[in-house]
């Protein structure tokens, strides 16, 4: 069995990594694919939204990366979702960024601890959400992962850092991951009444091309109240345009065949 293993990332903040990784993660999930989700963002919001205690002390990725605890002993399951799993950060992951400059093999540590996982675990998605920094946990990110996605938000200086990335993504694969690909672009907060919504998407479209998923994420209100419900938008307003776009956007993401853009 084989797991597409997919970081999201993209050193901004705000622009949808956590909103994208526990609506895609449940909409994958409510299409019948197994989804573990790992939270390696020190803020700890896709454990909040995916319904996760992760109060200091609970195990999560920092124990992961740090202790070397296996996987197994810190997932838990989402109470909404019983077939999403959920690696969640404590705070104490904000430490894990200094910490790690001195571990052995430090950029290989959750790569290590996923493949040990995944040996006994039968997975079709593993998302990981990044933190917004370009540093040793997003690192560690990419070089456990097969495939980045990158959610874009459709709003002005969208495209500003993304060299620095897509820089770092082709540094990760030349030296430590030879199989990571930027495989999808993700268009985020989309306000179809902005005539700059459409420039950013188009603009992202002429540069990405096929790698940018066909439909984007609008700007909705039900996506900022889900997580306060420790929910997905999925479970929280099953109807909505904004859970609609994340289940057209899942079944994109999951037919896609990765070749990667970058
Ligand atoms: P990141 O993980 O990249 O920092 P988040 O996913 O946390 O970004 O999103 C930043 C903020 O914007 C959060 O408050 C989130 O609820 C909100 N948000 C994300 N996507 C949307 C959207 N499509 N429409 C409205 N609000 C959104
Ligand atoms: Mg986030």
């Amino acid at each position: 069995m084989t797991s597409r293993i997919i970081a999201l990332a993209n050193q901004k903040g705000g622009v949808g990594k956590t909103t994208s990784a526990v609506n895609l993660a449940a909409a994958l999930s409510e299409q019948g694919h197994r989804v573990l989700v790992i939270d390696l963002d020190p803020q700890g919001n896709a454990s909040t939204a995916l319904g996760v205690d992760h109060r200091v002390g609970v195990a999560g990725s920092y124990e992961i990366l740090i202790d070397g605890l296996s996987m197994h002993e810190a997932i838990e399951k989402c109470p909404e979702i019983p077939t999403i799993e959920v690696v969640p950060a404590t705070i104490d992951l904000a430490g894990a960024e200094i910490e790690l400059v001195s571990t052995v093999a430090r950029e290989y540590r959750l790569a290590r601890a996923v493949e040990t996982y995944l040996d006994n675990a039968d997975l079709d998605f593993v998302l990981i959400d990044c933190p917004p920094s370009l540093g040793l946990l997003t690192l560690n990110a990419l070089v456990a992962a097969q495939e980045v996605l990158i959610p874009i938000q459709c709003e002005y200086y969208a495209l500003e850092g993304l060299g620095q990335l897509l820089k770092t993504v082709e540094l990760v694969r030349a030296h430590l991951n030879p199989k990571l690909t930027v495989s999808a672009i993700l268009l985020t907060m989309f306000d179809s009444r902005t005539r700059l919504s459409g420039q950013v998407a188009e603009e992202v479209r002429a540069h990405f091309g096929a790698a940018v998923l066909p439909t984007p994420i609008p700007r909705a209100v039900r996506l900022s109240e889900a997580p306060s419900y420790g929910q997905t938008v999925l479970t929280y307003d099953p109807n909505s345009v904004a859970a609609q776009s994340y289940r057209s956007a899942a079944q994109e993401l999951a037919e896609l065949a990765p070749k990667g853009v970058a």
